[in-house]
């Protein structure tokens, strides 16, 4: 999300004659764009934001620098009066506002603007990417988020969940299309809550999926409690939406969900998976969990491990519990789990998840995949990789293929995290049978 969210600031900046350059050195400007959703995530940027004090000292003061994003609204008076570090602070919903709060900065004022917004979306401002592979691009379709999980702060810093009208994002689609852009995840804290008033997430993918056949459609993030059949069935008729669904399960424990406020129990969860697997033959999923939320037992953490092994997710991100600000957690419950078993816990779901995942992965040998191309391998030139419409990694040999190509591989070898292949013919997603990959 902060990804999209620098592509629109890219594009406000631009607008006003501005440049991006490549080196902090060259820069008269500096935003740093902030996450608070961990402790550690906003340690990062105080260790960053120190350096470009240094840097500024060097360059005599003429740097600006800035604070976009999450962390803007929780520590905007402390970054700015105390820690002397940045000029300007500008919260999520506030980017439009930053031509005239640089003129302020240049006033010799220090700016900020942290107000959240009902209604911004963006939806006039047409991205500027500048960083990416030039074939998968992210598109925003809502922002904000209205569910208040116990633990979660986005609700704080983000504010409340709002839609972009469908027209504004099957336009900015269809122009990623001319671009020749083939592959495009659709991006909300809570995407599959979409709702412009006209259409919801089911009506909006069908949508996306007519604009270009040959360009994949992915999500994220999701939320258990949004996934009627119409959807599910949906991605299962249209080829280019991925097989694929992150379904974010936190815990295993009906006790410790209930604490999260997260709105399901185990058994409604696996009831949920098994209608995925059953409308969506070949399936991938993957998750995000916590591990030592207040008051998690060694029980309740069991039912953690038994619900990943169950499922047997492709993917999962793994966090050890971190008390946010505000959050109801943080206000009603004692973060009680000490960090030396929060750690042994997420290390023993993260082990077990590496079996599984090296387990299913050895599944996939044998097997023929359409991988699209995104570039070329981190080892090798001579190779390339690229994600299967299941969203695994293949690295295969460069040969003829070049970046933006679909080309059917035949899987070979495997580790955890990549798949390694054979490449057999260039194809299309229109060419190529999904019935082929579990053939
Ligand atoms: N909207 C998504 C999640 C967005 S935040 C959803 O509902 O699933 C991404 C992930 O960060 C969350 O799924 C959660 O696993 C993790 N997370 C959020 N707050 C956290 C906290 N306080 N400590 C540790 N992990 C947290
Ligand atoms: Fe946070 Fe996701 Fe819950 Fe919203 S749904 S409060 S973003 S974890």
């Amino acid at each position: 999300m902060n990804v999209s969210d620098t592509e629109i600031v890219n594009s406000i900046l631009m607008e006003e004659g501005m440049e991006p350059v490549n080196e902090p050195e060259d820069a008269e400007i500096i935003f740093v764009n902030t996450c608070s959703i961990r402790e550690n995530a906003e340690e990062r940027v105080w260790n960053r934001l120190k350096e470009f004090r240094a840097l500024k000292r060097d360059k005599d003061g003429n740097l600006t620098v800035g604070v976009l994003g999450c962390m803007a609204e929780r520590i905007r008076d402390k970054i700015i009066e105390k820690e002397q570090l940045v000029d300007l602070v500008v919260g999520p919903d506030a980017y439009r506002d930053l031509p005239k709060l640089l003129s302020d900065v240049d006033d010799g004022r220090k700016a900020v603007n942290t107000i959240l917004s009902l209604e911004e979306t963006y939806a006039d401002i047409k991205p500027i990417r500048t960083n990416d592979n030039g074939v998968s691009a992210f598109v925003t379709i809502m922002r904000g988020c209205d569910n208040m999980c116990a633990f979660c702060v986005v609700p704080f810093t983000r504010g409340r969940e709002r839609s972009r009208p469908a027209e504004s994002i099957l336009d900015e689609l269809q122009q990623l299309s001319d671009q020749g852009y083939r592959e495009v995840t659709l991006l909300g804290q809570n995407v599959n809550s979409y709702d412009d008033g006209d259409h919801s997430f089911a009506d909006l993918m069908y949508k996306a999926s007519q604009v270009d056949p040959e360009m994949r459609i992915r999500f994220s993030s999701p939320h258990p409690k949004d996934f009627p059949e119409e959807l599910l069935e949906i991605i299962s008729e249209q080829p280019n939406l991925c097989n694929y669904i992150h379904i974010p399960a936190q815990s295993g424990n009906n006790a410790v969900l209930e604490r999260m406020r997260r709105p399901y129990t185990r058994e409604q969860y696996f009831d949920l998976v098994e209608k995925m697997r059953d409308i969506i033959p070949g399936l991938t999923l993957s998750t995000d969990i916590i591990t030592g939320f207040c008051g998690e037992t060694e029980e309740e953490h069991e039912d953690t491990l038994t619900l990943m092994a169950k499922v047997k997710y492709d993917l999962a991100y793994m966090f050890a519990y971190s008390e946010r600000g505000r959050t109801l957690a943080q206000r009603k419950y004692e973060d009680d789990v000490p960090e030396d078993i929060k750690k042994r816990r997420l290390s023993e779901i993260i082990k077990q998840q590496m079996e599984i995942q090296e387990e299913l992965n050895k599944q996939e040998i044998g097997r023929r995949h359409l991988v699209l191309v995104e570039g070329t391998s981190k080892r090798s030139d001579e190779q390339l990789c690229g994600r299967t419409d299941t969203n695994k990694m293949v690295v295969f040999d460069r040969k003829d293929f070049q970046k933006g190509d679909y080309v059917e591989v035949t899987i070979t070898d495997c580790t955890s995290a990549t798949l390694m292949g054979e490449p057999v013919q260039k194809s299309s997603i229109q060419e190529f049978s999904r019935e082929t990959v579990t053939a």
